[in-house]
């Protein structure tokens, strides 16, 4: 069970869409972001949908022009989801999304930075208890009008880009917050995401400790999935790993689908997600192989998309170390010279031998048993090895009291007293 960090909680949604917590007591949030033109109003529902389905707690569009705003109401109105403006440069848009009924605004420090025009954002999104998220990407986070900050910036990232960079966003995020602070609006996430997962390991292990906001974890630009799921999943599983981020969101050039479902692997594996559906754990295989497991896999993956409930099976390529490897498996099946050998989980959950089949016969068997097993999960005589997702709660929300109560105490004079 891992642990996880305090933080204040926020609530995105309402009755209609559902009510999705980020921080505090709530589980880590899955969150994708549409590839469609939000305009399109079809499309953009398909998606949401789509992504809704896959397992996605919330979804994000962007909506970079008026035509886009005008179709959020629709848009919210055909799905079941919370919804998310990505407003990236004109404040006008956060506006609009909110008056069309959105359910949370992400802001960039790096594109609206006119402290009126985000008084007017957050102003708005009090009224209607709308949670901001507050972004500083490293992509657009350094300085691009004041000439004499962009090149001071620049100087510093050419000794030490990492360390600068970190230095850099930690230092806007707090500036940017100060707006918040003045106007006394804590419905805030935080993010700081990069290309670079060490940037992204430096930033969010920073920012947690300066703040109780709740953090949004990403790695932005990550590639295709074949590139991208290395750079994503090591930066987002070590923070996680260490109780940091609220909420995530795996960003890959591909279908956004595959973004929530790399995203719901990692939190079921972390023990951070209840898993919902089957799943299959497999040998390497090696030079004790018995069977042609690689094509066996594949097929045991077709058929367990047809089972309704999360059970474990394990496919072994041999009795050497398989037994020992599938521990924790409900049904598993352990090669033996051109015949498999199967086990099932007990009441007690305790593996018993119940068949040994002839090579051919080997998946129909297995089969029969993963239905008969899952059927025994449904009518209550059973249980699933897989562990429940019991999560560490927080202590009570507002122990550490605002993010700038929290610097204020530990830093002394060293940050500025806001408040
Ligand atoms: S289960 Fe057997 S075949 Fe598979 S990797 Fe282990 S030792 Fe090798």
């Amino acid at each position: 069970m891992l642990p996880r960090r305090k933080t204040r909680k926020v609530i995105v949604g309402d009755r209609q869409h559902g009510f999705v917590g980020i921080g505090g007591d709530a589980p880590v949030a899955l969150q994708s972001m549409t590839s469609t033109y939000t305009y399109d109003i079809d499309a953009t529902v398909k998606q949401i949908n789509q992504l809704h389905q896959a397992g996605a707690d919330m979804v994000r569009v962007a909506v970079p022009d008026k035509r886009d705003t005008v179709a959020l109401k629709e848009i919210i109105n055909q799905v079941k989801i919370p919804i998310i403006a990505d407003v990236h440069f004109h404040f006008e848009r956060a506006l609009e999304a909110i008056e069309a009924g959105i359910h949370k605004i992400r802001l960039n420090p790096g594109n609206i930075k006119d402290r009126p025009k985000v008084e007017k954002v957050i102003a708005a999104c009090k009224e209607r208890k709308i949670p901001i998220r507050v972004g500083a990407n490293e992509g657009g986070i350094v300085e691009r009008q004041d000439k004499g900050q962009r090149a001071e910036e620049k100087a510093a990232l050419e000794k030490d880009y990492r360390g600068q960079m970190v230095s850099i966003m930690v230092e806007k995020l707090e500036e940017y917050l100060r707006i918040f602070a003045d106007n006394d609006f804590y419905d805030v996430v935080l993010s700081a995401k990069s290309v670079d997962p060490q940037i992204v390991l430096s930033a969010y292990s920073e920012i947690s400790k300066r703040f109780d906001f709740p953090l949004h974890l990403g790695v932005t630009h990550a590639g295709p999935p074949e590139t991208g799921r290395i750079r994503s999943v090591v930066a987002l599983g070590a923070l996680l790993a260490q109780g940091i981020g609220d909420t995530i969101r795996i960003s890959y050039a591909a279908d956004p689908v595959v973004e929530i479902e790399d995203g719901k692997e990692l939190l079921q594996v972390l023990g951070l997600r209840l898993r919902t559906e089957p799943e299959l754990i497999a040998c390497p295989t090696c030079g004790r192989i018995e069977i042609d497991l690689i094509a066996m896999m594949a097929e045991v993956r077709r058929r367990l998309a047809e089972i309704p409930v999360p059970v474990k099976v394990a496919v072994m390529g041999c009795v050497v170390n398989g037994p020992g490897e599938a521990e924790g498996s409900d049904v598993a099946v352990f090669a033996g010279k051109h015949r498999g050998v199967i086990y099932v989980s007990n009441n007690e959950g305790i593996a018993e031998q119940v068949a040994t089949v002839p090579e051919d016969q080997i998946l129909d068997r297995l089969f029969e048993e993963v239905h008969k097993f899952a059927e025994r999960v449904q009518r209550g005589e059973a249980k699933l090895k897989n562990q429940q997702v019991h999560i560490k709660p927080p202590d009570p929300i507002g122990e550490l009291g605002s993010g700038w109560d929290k610097i204020r105490q530990e830093k002394g004079t060293v940050l500025p007293v806001l408040r």
